[in-house]
């Protein structure tokens, strides 16, 4: 019988490895039938439709798509636990590759303190903080379309999600207020030259920037911070990636966040049958910082086949190369903001704006999904010259 690879993500990485690896029995396992386009969820937010990719219209003849919930990986007996509408299954496999990726918002959880107010938990407890992950992301774009003019939304977070979040809605919604509060330095890993366009788009589209504020906890349509309470109507959760508990529940080697320690060929530390790609794994002795991106999933999707590709049929895996060239900011639907970076991710004094910065991010966002397509056909296609 031929070796049984699952991949559990259908994501970037997860449906790269898919179309790539010819060399076994794939069975990839979603829980949703349809590829989510991550890196345009704030689009979603701000009211755009966006087309929908089946899974299975997508994924190369031969492998086979599941749409179910991984509830649980039972290392020993080597089998992956999923439930679906029919209820709870086992799939065993040879070889697992690791690809849930991870999900926006890590809410506050510490105690309200001197302003006495109970602070939310969860998202789940109002209808009001939303994060960018898909059901969120829907439910986020309808309380938008109904707010009033003048309701504030608040994006809470710093980062790339964050800023291509609220400039994004600001530009759809310019009746609303928009602010972002970050507990950093506004722009804070870009160049000099890439601050100073932040700062003038954000003048733009009036989005007002409180910086170096730190959020201690979401009351009900209020964030409580080290300054004192900001109400708002929506806020936007984008602050950290956060990965599923998965891998530490079953007791693989993980790092502080829950990512999979895995070496250089992408391989488990703890366990050698088991792969890891994408968000969801740390790759140990790598000189350059991996940071959480459609950037890197891809790679490292495409790189974890290449190698179980070789190992089957007896040649030798490779260490993961990687290096950086840009970081790309979308700024709304005509601007963006393309920092040149150094290849371990530091930014230069070099960018790219404006309507050619736009036109160069929504190049890379339809290569994303073109290479998934692409790859079906030509196995091997996507290089990121390292
Ligand atoms: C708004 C936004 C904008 C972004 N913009 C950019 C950008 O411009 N450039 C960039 O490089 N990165 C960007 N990112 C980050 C990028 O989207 C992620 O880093 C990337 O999606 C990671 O890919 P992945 O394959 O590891 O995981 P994902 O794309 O997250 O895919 C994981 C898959 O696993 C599925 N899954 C999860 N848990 C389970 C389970 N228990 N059972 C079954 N299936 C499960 C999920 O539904 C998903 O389909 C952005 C992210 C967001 C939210």
């Amino acid at each position: 019988m031929s070796h049984q690879v699952v991949i559990i993500g259908g994501g970037y990485a997860g449906i790269l490895a898919a179309q790539r690896l010819h060399a076994a029995q794939v069975t990839l396992i979603n829980n949703r039938s349809t590829f989510t386009e991550r890196i345009r969820l704030h689009q979603v937010a701000a009211g755009e439709r966006r087309p929908e990719h089946a899974i299975p219209g997508l994924l190369r003849k031969g492998v086979t798509f599941v749409q179910g919930h991984v509830s649980a990986l039972d290392l020993d007996g080597q089998q992956v636990i999923y439930r679906d509408d029919a209820g709870e299954h086992t799939l065993p496999y040879d070889s697992l590759i690791y690809a849930l990726g991870s999900k926006t918002g890590n809410l506050p959880q510490q105690p309200v303190g001197a302003h006495g107010r109970a602070p939310l938990r969860s998202t789940e407890k109002s209808d009001a903080v939303f994060t960018l992950d898909p059901a969120s992301t829907e439910r986020l774009a309808a309380r938008l379309r109904e707010l009033p003019a003048g309701a504030h939304v608040a994006v809470v977070g710093g980062g790339l999600t964050g800023i291509e979040s609220a400039s994004e809605i600001a530009e759809s919604y310019p009746h609303l207020h928009v602010s972002l509060v970050t507990r950093g330095a506004f722009g804070e890993r870009l160049s000099r030259k890439g601050r100073a366009h932040l700062y003038a788009t954000f003048q733009r589209l009036n989005v007002q920037i409180c910086d170096h504020l730190d959020v201690q906890s979401i009351g009900d349509r209020e964030l409580i911070t080290e300054r004192g309470a900001i109400s708002y109507d929506a806020c936007v959760w984008t602050a950290g990636f956060t990965v599923p508990m998965l891998a530490r529940e079953a007791g693989l080697a993980v790092n502080d966040c829950g990512q999979i320690v895995v070496d250089r060929t992408l391989r488990s530390l703890s366990h050698p049958n088991v792969y890891a790609a994408g968000d969801a794994a740390w790759v140990a002795e790598m000189p350059i910082p991996i940071r959480m991106a459609c950037a890197t999933a891809l790679p490292m999707g495409g790189h974890v086949a290449d190698n179980l590709n070789a190992l089957l049929t007896g040649g030798p895996a490779k260490p993961f190369e990687f290096r950086y060239y840009w970081q790309c900011i979308s700024l709304g639907r005509n601007d963006a903001l393309v920092q040149i970076a150094s290849g371990d991710d530091m930014p230069r004094e070099r960018i790219l704006t404006g309507k050619g910065g736009a036109v160069f991010k929504e190049m890379i966002c339809r290569l994303t999904i073109n290479v998934l397509r692409l790859e079906r056909h030509v196995p091997g296609l996507y290089r990121v010259p390292a």
